[in-house]
């Protein structure tokens, strides 16, 4: 017997709906050179029908490829409503790909039309003659004559919208169809293409807003730092749309914390999103500063782990940070760390530091690599963690990378973990960054937190370098806080961690630096290091065991 329940198509057409009939009223704020711009949905939902206009004179048909090269501001946001709700799909670029990446995936997903902020014009200089699939470059200027491009006649964003008509007839969606593509960032291989439809964006948006996920509610005022390129800025704008939240967006300010910080305060943020490098330098301005922000009641961070002493430090100054685990394959949300009923109040921070649970609608699973058994949720057993569920890819566009899912239909997220009985998801390292040392497994986030957690260090880097005899040993490359530079040695760094990690643990150099590189997405970037790295003085007594 079947169900008499409607099937209706799950899309992001459902999301525009709500924004026009039920938030209209609620504002979107961009900051900008000079103050902010500043907009509400009711004012957007006609520029989204006029948008939706052009891209049909363009000549854009349902399933072709937009591609966006912007940074979080409001112009972004109707290009995330109207490319999806027409039937097209939307290309978020990562604006800090190399300029080979950036060719290679415009010329991956054969993108049509690409949207340009105005100040990254410059970005696609290097690509000229390179990315044929694009017929036509749409610059969102910034009212300042435009540069030297090189790339032809462009158009105008706003002279676009204002000669088409403020209704746009929506077509019949099925949801099933690919509502839009993001590029993983590369932190570990070529970037590859994750195609997400209307139904996925859909479920995932209804799994970031409950309560024990991301929990936005309509009274929420919504930062997120995270950029739009970034897995969909973590599914927040959706969600943001679906909820009926206000918005900011930092524009081309994401990296600077005065600015963020501004911002939040001006304009009442209750939730704030980034990455933990992010929240590095805020804290530190925030410390040095004084300065509060008294309503923010959360701050969502993930993407890598967050160092216990950034926890510690965020706590501090009253910024609760809520640490979530996904990738851009799995749109992004994966797990979430609320600790639950029943902790003791001196466990908690030990819950919010794990990777939480995952989340309903994901099904988990940790396996061991090498026999591919399925092993138990005790605490001690890590194996790679697999996923599966309605907003988990099932493969890459253009068929790259098939061994990513299991013959049984999991997919292999390269991210070692152990899971507690009751639940809680401890990510040991990624497969490719974890340190094999005679045998036996370092994981170098634990080492890196380790190290950051010493007083005159703000960031540690941890990679495994070859040694003859241990195949691998791991290396620290650290960087001292500004008033500590030139003032902390490796044997003091050692000595810290003697009571921290395991013997064999301590790195046998530690490194400094003047900053850890990092990737397109602020990550610490570990390839880069691996790369420049010279090898390890084997002649001399590693460092911790002098
Ligand atoms: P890239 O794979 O290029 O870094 P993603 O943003 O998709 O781009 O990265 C996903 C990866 O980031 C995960 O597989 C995991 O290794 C890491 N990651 C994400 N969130 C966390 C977290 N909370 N703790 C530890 N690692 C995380």
């Amino acid at each position: 017997m079947e169900g008499l329940m409607q099937d209706y198509e799950l899309s992001l057409q459902h999301v525009l709906w709500r924004l026009e009939r039920l938030h209209a009223h609620k504002e979107v704020v961009t900051k900008q050179e000079q103050g902010v711009h500043r907009t509400t949905n009711g004012e957007m939902v006609p520029r989204i029908n006029r948008l939706a206009g052009a891209l049909k004179r363009l000549g854009i048909k349902p399933g072709d490829r937009v591609a966006t090269l912007a940074w979080n501001n409001y112009r972004h946001l109707e290009l995330y409503y109207a490319v999806p709700c027409m039937g097209a799909v939307l290309h978020t670029l990562n604006l800090r790909l190399f300029p080979q990446h950036l060719e290679f995936v415009i010329n991956d997903a054969e993108d049509k039309v690409l949207f340009v902020d105005q100040t990254l014009l410059p970005l696609l200089k290097p690509l000229i003659g390179k990315i044929p699939s694009v017929e036509q470059f749409v610059v969102m200027g910034n009212g300042t004559p435009l540069p030297d491009h090189g790339l032809g006649d462009v158009l105008d964003y706003e002279t676009l919208l204002h000669a088409e008509s403020e209704a746009y007839p929506w077509p019949k969606l099925s949801e099933r169809m690919a509502a839009a593509m993001c590029y993983t960032s590369g932190t570990t291989g070529n970037p590859k293409g994750v195609v997400y439809s209307h139904r996925s964006q859909f479920i995932h948006t209804m799994g970031v807003l409950q309560a024990d996920n991301l929990g936005l509610t309509e009274k929420d005022v919504v930062f997120p730092i995270v950029p739009m390129f970034h897995a969909n800025s973590w599914g927040l704008p959706y969600a943001c749309g679906m909820a009926g939240c206000k918005v900011l967006f930092p524009d081309r300010f994401m990296g600077d914390a005065k600015s963020v910080v501004d911002l939040a305060e001006q304009e009442a943020a209750t939730i704030l999103a980034g990455v933990p490098t992010i929240w590095i330098n805020t804290a530190a301005l925030l410390k040095q500063t004084g300065q509060r922000l008294p309503k923010v009641h959360t701050v969502i961070c993930g993407g890598s782990a967050i160092p216990r002493s950034l926890m510690e430090s965020m706590d501090a100054i009253g910024l609760r940070m809520l640490h979530a685990w996904g990738m851009t394959e799995t749109s992004p949300l994966g797990s979430v760390a609320r600790p639950r009923s029943g902790t003791p109040a001196d466990d908690e921070l030990n819950k919010r530091l794990t990777q939480g649970i995952v989340v309903p609608g994901v099904e988990i699973r940790i396996v061991d690599p090498a026999s591919d058994e399925v092993l138990p949720w005790d605490g001690v057993a890590f194996g790679e963690i697999q996923v599966r569920g309605p907003w988990i890819a099932r493969g890459y566009y253009n068929g790259y990378d098939p061994g990513k899912l299991t013959e049984d239909g999991w997919f292999r997220t390269g991210d070692v973990a152990k899971i507690t009985p009751e639940g809680y998801i401890q990510i040991v390292d990624r497969t490719k960054d974890v340190i094999k040392s005679g045998g036996e497994w370092i994981s170098s986030v634990d080492l890196e937190n380790a190290i950051m957690s010493h007083p005159k260090i703000l960031e540690a880097a941890v990679i495994g370098l070859a040694h003859s005899k241990w195949d691998e040993r791991p290396v620290a490359y650290a960087v001292a806080r500004p008033e500590f530079k030139g003032q902390v040695t490796q044997e003091e760094v050692i000595q810290f961690l003697q009571d921290k990690v395991a013997k064999w643990w301590l790195p046998d150099e530690v490194r400094f630096i003047d900053e850890v590189p990092k990737t397109s997405v602020g990550k610490f970037d570990k390839k880069v290091l691996r790369a420049s790295a010279v090898p390890i003085k084997e002649s001399a007594a590693p460092a911790g065991r002098k």
